[in-house]
């Protein structure tokens, strides 16, 4: 059995667990964190399965990346944060739940004393509206 097979984002990919997506194009995708760490924390993901940083193909780094500054900006258009952090785990030892490449966008407010994840599942809707406000902030 492939390490995508039971793999959750692999699952959100191919839409067999439902997520609140904000983008999408051919290699990438981009959803709602389901516990987030902050209003507006979203996750940008390769569609390909790739665990961590040491096994993604170039062409799927690159396109995370490129994806991960056109969300930021819609984040920041939308919801203007005082700044965001990205972050990205690699390895259980270093915080990584989830073992498909992922890159976190988390919108900061001054004087914001948060840790790298949420502590509690979000309100669906609440993450519904985010999405759409990020969705339409997204340029052309
Ligand atoms: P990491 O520690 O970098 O592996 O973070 C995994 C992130 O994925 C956490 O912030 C979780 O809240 C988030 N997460 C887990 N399952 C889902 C899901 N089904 N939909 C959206 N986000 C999820
Ligand atoms: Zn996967």
């Amino acid at each position: 059995m492939s390490a995508s097979a039971h793999c959750i984002f692999c699952k959100i990919v191919r839409g067999e667990i439902p997520a609140i997506n904000v983008y999408e194009d051919e290699h990438t995708l981009a959803f709602m964190d389901i516990q987030p760490a902050s209003p507006g924390h979203t996750l940008v993901i390769a569609k390909a399965h790739a665990s961590s940083l040491l096994d993604i193909a170039e062409s799927d780094l690159l396109a995370v990346a490129v994806t991960t500054q056109r969300i930021a900006r819609a984040v920041q258009q939308a919801l203007a944060p005082d700044g965001f952090r990205i972050n990205q785990f690699n390895g259980a030892a270093a915080g990584q739940t989830v073992p498909h490449y992922h890159v976190h966008i988390v919108p900061m407010r001054e004087g914001q004393r948060i840790g790298a994840h949420g502590r509690a599942p979000a309100d669906r809707d609440e993450l519904k509206a985010l999405a759409a406000r990020i969705r339409d902030a997204l340029s052309p």
